[in-house]
């Protein structure tokens, strides 16, 4: 009988979004409700639970999770308090553990630790000895460092962008993690630092030419020639020390076979650097193609992107339409939520002076716009992405002339058509829909969208990788510097 321990701890921050994270962010599992909130659901640990579920000579112990959306850096005392709980949880069910799976997304930072999984890992090591093996799973924009390949055995990670495989990727980490407990494997893990920071549709792995690197790292598992490999690409909207975009290769105690394909890979990977950033549009163009189509305009916003941790409160496009008297109609996501509160004194129905966005990131200056409460709402709603549910708060949605808002309390996902459907709005009804997505997905808009322009708006996770101001991550790094050079180095783990 294998004990198997199961963790969770996941965020991912922009550092240019300066809404902090709270502890109160966070959705807490304790126990058994981490399994609860998983089971049969597009996430990791829902696809770890299949795989485990398959043998009866297991008991496995959900030990505690943390999830929070995308915002700013996590403040250092809400950090504290999941280490804290994290700590406990693990020390009260250590005894006679054979192996801990922790599920990562990778890309966290605190105003503080610039590197909290890592941290998270280092306080694992400690409680649990040498001997246990730590399995990790990440999503491909997490940064992973130093510290945490120093306090894992190994890992697996996400193939698909956009994301489609969390629950495989759960998968591959339980199945290697028992591989590893019965046929006492000895992973090696080669990883190549590439001094690259990518952005853009070439990042869609179905599509784009990222998805030649992913090919490589799903042959290589799938011949058997490595455990686990992947190409992580880091979040550039995280800016920590080791930022950066890296190959992951793991072996079988097969060092030089590790090293000989994470370096083929991140050479590879180099050479498509050019390639892997975003062209885009700038407002003003976009509006004056759009006012010449024929169906829907989507403006897909990656510069305040919920998911990639962007505060959603940009009203630059909203401001830009009207200024440039686009008379179609728009249909837009905003988080504000002195505008929400206002909108429910108001009440149903009735009509008031709005001030519009720019509630949390000043970058943006709030609009002043008379519009109708056409619909008020509050509480959880399915997340089409995933089966799983989001929840904005209390939301209200503003008719102002031929402009649809639809106001949140709390940033959610809005990658996918989820707000708009929960909210009485079908994007399809539509002259243009703004999209605060990194992408415009297929499945959701481009299938059936007139045109997708990917404007280049102001915002704290913009595409445009050189706005953003990069003040702490390795340097050179391109595209951030000229004349970057790369002179590929092997690391091991262990060394
Ligand atoms: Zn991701």
């Amino acid at each position: 009988m294998y004990k198997i321990l199961v963790a969770e701890c996941k965020q991912e921050i922009s550092t240019f979004n300066p809404v902090e994270t709270q502890y109160e962010d966070f959705s807490i599992n304790r126990g058994e409700e981490l399994f609860s909130a998983h089971r049969g659901i597009e996430s990791e640990i829902g696809g770890a639970i299949e795989v485990f579920s398959e043998r009866d000579d297991l008991e496995l112990l959900p030990l505690w999770g943390a999830r929070a959306n995308s915002s700013g850096s996590l403040a250092q005392a809400g950090f504290d308090r999941l280490v804290t709980e994290f700590e406990q949880s693990l020390i009260a069910a250590k005894a006679g553990a054979d192996a801990f799976y922790f599920s990562m997304h990778g890309a966290m930072g605190c105003t503080e630790e610039l590197d909290p999984e890592g941290f998270l890992l280092q306080v694992a090591r400690r409680i649990l000895g040498p001997q246990i093996p730590i399995m990790i799973s990440l999503d491909l924009h997490g940064i992973l460092t130093q510290r945490m390949l120093d306090n894992c055995d190994a890992l697996t990670i996400y193939h698909t962008y956009p994301h489609v495989d969390l629950a495989s990727t759960g998968e591959r980490a339980a199945r290697l993690l028992l591989r590893m407990l019965d046929e006492d494997l000895k992973p090696t893990i080669a990883r190549v630092v590439v001094p690259v920071l990518v952005r853009g549709d070439e990042l869609k792995t179905e599509t784009g030419v990222y998805g030649e690197s992913i090919r490589r790292a799903q042959q290589l598992e799938q011949s058997g020639s490595a455990l686990s490999a992947g190409m992580i690409i880091g979040n550039p909207f995280t800016d920590v020390p080791e930022l950066c975009s890296q190959a992951i290769v793991v072996t079988n105690d097969d060092a030089e076979a590790a090293e000989e394909v994470a370096l083929e890979m991140a050479e590879d990977f180099w050479g498509k650097r050019a390639r892997m950033q975003a062209p885009l549009i700038a407002i003003d163009e976009a509006i004056s193609a759009a006012k010449e189509l024929r169906g829907t305009a989507i403006f897909a916003d990656a510069a305040d992107a919920t998911s990639s941790g962007a505060s959603g409160d940009s009203n630059s496009l909203l401001a830009a339409l009207m200024e440039a008297q686009y008379e179609g109609k728009v249909l837009l996501p905003l988080v504000d939520p002195p505008a929400v509160q206002c909108a429910i004194e108001v009440g149903l129905g009735r009509c008031a002076t709005f001030s519009l966005g720019g509630a949390l990131d000043p970058r943006f200056s709030p609009i002043e716009l008379e519009a109708k409460v056409a619909m008020l709402a509050t509480g959880p709603y399915f997340f089409e992405s995933w089966g799983n549910v989001q929840d904005a708060g209390d939301t209200a949605v503003l008719q102002a002339g031929s402009f649809t808002i639809v106001v949140t309390t709390r940033p959610v996902y809005l990658f996918d058509r989820s707000l708009f459907l929960a909210h009485g709005r079908d994007p399809r009804q539509f002259d243009l829909v703004v999209v605060k997505s990194p992408h415009c997905q297929e499945r959701f808009f481009v299938e059936w969208a007139a045109e997708n322009f990917n404007v280049d708006a102001p915002g704290s996770t913009s595409a445009n990788l050189k706005s953003l101001g990069h003040t702490i991550c390795q340097r050179p790094m391109y595209p951030l510097d000229d004349d970057v050079v790369f002179e590929p180095v092997v690391q091991h783990f262990p060394a």
